[in-house]
């Protein structure tokens, strides 16, 4: 029955994503057939067709842009899990994160030198951290505090250990109707162009993905925590990654 609901809520996304993409894609191209339909006929001043051309290559451009966006979200390709040591990948995140924000932010970080190893997608792991500090950001027009943390949670219920990294602001927090639908993928309350409603359905998808899960707690006009629970791995962290901690290796 789970399955049969949650089916439906995506057929749902879909026809509301199709929808709105399709009504998206009329426009444009109407724009565009208009621009042709001027130029074909005959004669068209040369500052006139000039614009014309504008318009019509602006319209192509806006179509590319939506196609991009589109393409992003369907490349769901499967993941790269591997078993990951945080302490190697969080630091790099943290580096990333401090260049999103603007500089009336400030960033805490609070991560343990204990964390276990984790089962995910290091790659991912940064862009859903990143997803999360570009909405801390956005939250938090006149400046605030980003933290950013990390700690062991021990089996919980029939979860088995998991490893929780959480992203929170002190900005101006989600009403509950907004909060509700956050995850949904192509929901965003910001202005066009601003927001694509991705962010979160990416961070949602990842930790899913992961085997783990993502959460979030908000009060108006306090802030907004989202939590992301990981895996924890059996399996022993066998790549470094980006700038990673050194460690001794054979030879020199
Ligand atoms: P986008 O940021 O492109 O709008 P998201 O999926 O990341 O898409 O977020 C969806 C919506 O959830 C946002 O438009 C915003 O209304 C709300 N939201 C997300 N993160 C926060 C946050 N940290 N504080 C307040 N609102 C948030």
């Amino acid at each position: 029955w789970e399955e049969r609901l949650r089916h439906s809520q995506k057929m749902e996304a879909i026809g509301q994503l199709t929808g709105g993409l399709a009504h998206d894609f009329n426009n444009l191209l109407q724009a565009i057939s208009g621009c042709l339909e001027m130029l074909a006929r005959n004669p068209v001043d040369p500052a006139r067709r000039h614009r014309l051309l504008e318009g019509g290559l602006q319209a192509v451009d806006r179509g590319r842009t939506l196609i991009h966006q589109l393409m992003t979200f369907s490349r769901q390709r499967p993941m790269d899990l591997e078993a990951v040591d945080l302490r190697d990948v969080l630091p790099g995140c943290l580096g990333l994160i401090r260049q999103v924000v603007r500089g009336d932010i400030e960033v805490k970080a609070t991560l343990p030198a204990d964390l276990w190893p984790v089962e995910t997608d290091p790659v991912q792991l940064e862009v859903a951290l990143l997803n999360l500090a570009a909405n801390a950001r956005d939250a938090m027009p006149n400046g605030g505090t980003l933290t950013l943390g990390a700690r062991n949670v021990p089996d919980a219920g029939r979860r088995g250990d998991m490893v929780e990294i959480e992203v929170g602001d002190t900005g101006m927090g989600m009403a509950p109707d907004v909060a509700s639908r956050a995850f949904d993928p192509f929901f965003t309350t910001k202005p066009l162009g601003k927001g694509t409603g991705l962010g979160l359905s990416q961070v949602y998808g990842f930790a899913r993905q992961s085997g783990g899960e993502a959460r979030l707690s908000s009060r108006p006009g306090r802030g907004t925590t989202v939590s992301l629970s990981l895996p924890r791995t059996a399996r022993v962290p066998q790549r470094l990654f980006g700038a990673a901690r050194t460690e001794p290796q054979g030879g020199s």
